[in-house]
């Protein structure tokens, strides 16, 4: 078990809490989570979004005014935060690793084990990232992402200038086919359903389609 300190909470958007914990000697691989603990010993898995050797954790949360996020909304620099230590399947690059070819598929907070990867990996170059958000504001890293690939972000309940309005799964046809190509998918559980079927459809075998939920709805 880890205990560090707060270093920063932000709200970036309404309902969406940026965490910085301090680091300390916190090892982990691209794709884990911790699990947050709140005082009551109640916690849930939430995923890294820093790279690997930066001094801080970063942790992109959807504030549901449950049990451990609306504890998390009112945390405040220099709080002491009880977490496990780094654990997880999902792999961004196989095992980090910068050459293979990638394609991202995000809902809200799901970026975050992508952004943890090309923060890791200055090299890789993913094929494609398709980013799907409630509203323009809830998108984070945006012009970083859009430095590494190409980078569609996709608005559901507004429309703006040079976003696409709709779900993820309305732009499947943009992600690139491929015998070489992993396909990532992480955030909203229907979403990962859908982009998997459409993607076996395709004849991506299930072994290139890794897979990692965040919240059933
Ligand atoms: C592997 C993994 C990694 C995760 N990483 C992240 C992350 O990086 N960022 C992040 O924001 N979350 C992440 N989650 C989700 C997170 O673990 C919690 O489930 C979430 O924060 C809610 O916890 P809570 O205690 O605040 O809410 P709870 O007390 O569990 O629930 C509060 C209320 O919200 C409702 N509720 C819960 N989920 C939903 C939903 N999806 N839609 C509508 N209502 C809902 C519940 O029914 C309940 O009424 C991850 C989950 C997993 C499994």
């Amino acid at each position: 078990m880890h205990h560090q300190r707060v270093f920063q909470v932000k709200s970036p958007a309404p309902g969406l809490i940026e965490l910085l914990i301090e680091r300390g000697d916190v090892v982990f691989t691209p794709g884990d989570c911790v699990a947050l603990f709140n005082p009551a010993g109640v916690s849930r898995p939430y995923s890294i979004s820093s790279g690997q050797d930066e001094p801080y954790l970063r942790f992109l949360i959807r504030d549901m005014q449950g049990e451990v996020t609306e504890w998390i909304a009112n945390l405040s620099e220099g709080d002491i935060v009880k977490f496990s230590r780094p654990f997880g399947w999902f792999r961004p690059g196989l095992n980090g690793d910068a050459q293979v070819r990638s394609v991202f598929v995000a809902t809200g907070t799901g970026i975050s084990p992508f952004i943890s990867y090309l923060r890791t990996q200055p090299e890789a170059r993913p094929e494609m990232c398709l980013y799907g958000v409630r509203t323009a504001a809830d998108a984070v890293d945006v012009a970083f992402l859009e430095s590494r690939c190409p980078t569609t972000l996709c608005v559901t309940r507004e429309s703006v200038n040079g976003y696409v309005r709709g779900r993820v799964t309305d732009r499947l046809d943009r992600l690139p086919i491929a015998d070489d190509v992993h396909y990532y998918l992480c955030g909203l559980d229907a979403m990962i359903d859908d982009v998997s079927t459409w993607l076996e459809s395709k004849g991506v075998h299930f072994s290139r389609i890794h897979r990692e939920v965040f919240f059933n709805a």
